[in-house]
């Protein structure tokens, strides 16, 4: 019998800020971290980090790590248009404002503001307010304003989506039409700690029961579309990547 529900605490909030990671092996992590990430942190980010490691809901960050590999994504790209879907303190936030050119542009979205204005004064201090155009609201909501302007459509090189689980598919199907052909969607905690994987009687809580499912069923679907270029890495919580095709 499958046990679990409210008495197995969530994955990860079970956890502690050290170890947001996959890596099986804590000293190979540090070492990443020690060794290639944070000597290259910027001080604003590295500041953002430790004040949101402080907050109740820190496990909702990214971690470093990964903060990196969009910094280096966007500049890769070239991405002057971005979107980002779950802001919550702002760290990868100031990391997308950072990477973009100075006349780029991210449209950022929380369901809390509150959130935001944790990281505002760290994103005004490192210079690049001006490219962070801050919408609150829900997630599905504020991008279906944006598809509303027919000029937006195709207008976005970059998205990175970390916000309501349960609906990353329907934000497929949105930023399908608001990316150019050619530009890329970022999902994040598409492996949610490795429960994808468990069998289906695993020990979870109700809550990981429920995302795990949702992010499964977002895997299979990606993996299938004919219109995205699909890659899965292992970095972080999982970090889809697809590029539009079509
Ligand atoms: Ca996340």
């Amino acid at each position: 019998m499958a046990t679990g529900g409210d008495s197995v605490p969530n994955v990860h909030s079970n956890t502690d800020s050290s170890n947001k990671t996959l890596l099986k092996s804590q000293a190979l992590y540090k070492y990443v971290l020690d060794t290639t990430v944070l000597p290259n942190e910027p001080e604003c980010m590295r500041e953002l980090r430790l004040v949101t490691d402080k907050h109740e809901r820190w496990y909702m960050a990214s971690p470093p790590d990964e903060a990196q590999l969009l910094r280096m994504l966007i500049k890769l790209t070239g991405a002057k248009n971005t979107i980002e879907v779950g802001v919550f303190t702002g760290y990868s936030l100031l990391a997308t404002a950072l990477a973009l050119p100075d006349d780029g542009k991210v449209v950022a979205i929380d369901t809390s503001r509150g959130f935001y204005e944790v990281g505002r004064p760290f994103i005004e201090k490192a210079g690049v307010e001006h490219k962070v155009d801050f919408r609150e609201g829900p997630g599905l909501e504020r991008v279906d304003e944006l598809l509303a302007d027919e000029r937006n459509l195709g207008r976005f090189d970059f998205a990175f989506v970390d916000a309501d689980k349960p609906n990353y598919v329907r934000y497929l199907e949105q930023l399908l039409r608001l990316v150019r052909v050619g530009g890329i969607i970022v999902y994040d905690n598409t492996l949610w700690q490795g429960t994808v994987a468990l069998p289906p009687d695993a020990p979870l809580s109700d809550h990981d029961r429920r995302i795990s499912a949702a992010i499964r069923d977002l895997n299979i679907r990606i993996a299938a579309d004919e219109r995205v270029e699909v890659c899965q890495l292992t970095i972080a919580d999982g970090v889809t990547i697809c590029r539009r095709l079509v």
